[in-house]
């Protein structure tokens, strides 16, 4: 049996085209179940659905073989106990700071807004800004608007969300899509068929660039 992590966000239909490729089809229809664990058709794979945030953790402890979820939030989690084998080009997007249009930031020390508190903290020292980030966990865009913060770090994809609140992108802090990632003891007790995998869900990549 192998186990897969993923989470029920906006990138599930893409994760299960890219597995059904692979011959991994769910026995029932993910985006509507309320059951956190549902069999493949054939069986021999379960598929796990948890918290986009809560993937790296499931397979760090081998709870899942193998996990698919986005790049920031594996950058966030910062584990060295994963393997990252595969790109899955999707779910495209980009970690940005941003802030209310036509604001400067201020001189001196930041409050930024952010769900991503370590990838924030990482990114400012980098530039030598000192910042005192404030953690949030959904509706970033709201902090900078009622003086919470003086900018925020989060996915910006088409940019609509910061335009519809008075925002704009500021600097790219990183590029996002969709990663696999596997259980360093799974990659070794089940190696021929996770590679197996590995290279089916290549070819379903590759066959859509
Ligand atoms: P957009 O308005 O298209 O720029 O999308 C921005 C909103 O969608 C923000 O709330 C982001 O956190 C979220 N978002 C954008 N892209 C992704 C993605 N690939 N995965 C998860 N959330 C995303």
């Amino acid at each position: 049996m192998l186990t897969i992590a993923t989470s029920k966000g906006r990138t599930l239909k893409h994760t299960l085209s890219l597995l059904a490729e692979a011959g991994i089809e769910p026995s029932e229809d993910l985006s509507k179940t309320r059951k956190l664990i549902v069999p493949s058709v054939c069986g021999n794979v379960n598929l796990v659905l948890i918290r986009a945030t809560d993937v790296p953790t499931f397979v760090e402890y081998g709870a899942a073989d193998i996990g698919i979820t986005g790049k920031d939030t594996l950058a966030e989690h910062n584990s060295d106990n994963l393997y990252e084998p595969l790109d899955l080009n999707i779910g495209k997007c980009r970690l940005m700071t941003a802030i209310v249009t036509g604001r400067e930031l201020p001189t001196g020390k930041l409050r930024v807004a952010s769900k991503y508190v370590s990838l924030s903290e990482q990114y400012f020292a980098k530039k030598g800004q000192q910042v005192e980030v404030i953690k949030l966990y959904g509706s970033m865009e709201l902090a900078p608007i009622v003086g919470l913060a003086d900018c925020i770090v989060d996915l910006v994809d088409t940019g609509n969300t910061l335009k519809a609140n008075g925002m704009e992108p500021l600097d790219l802090i990183m590029d996002i899509s969709s990663r696999l990632v596997i259980n360093k003891a799974s990659m070794k007790m089940k190696h021929e068929r996770i590679k197996g995998l590995i290279k089916q869900l290549k070819i379903a990549v590759d066959n859509r660039r």
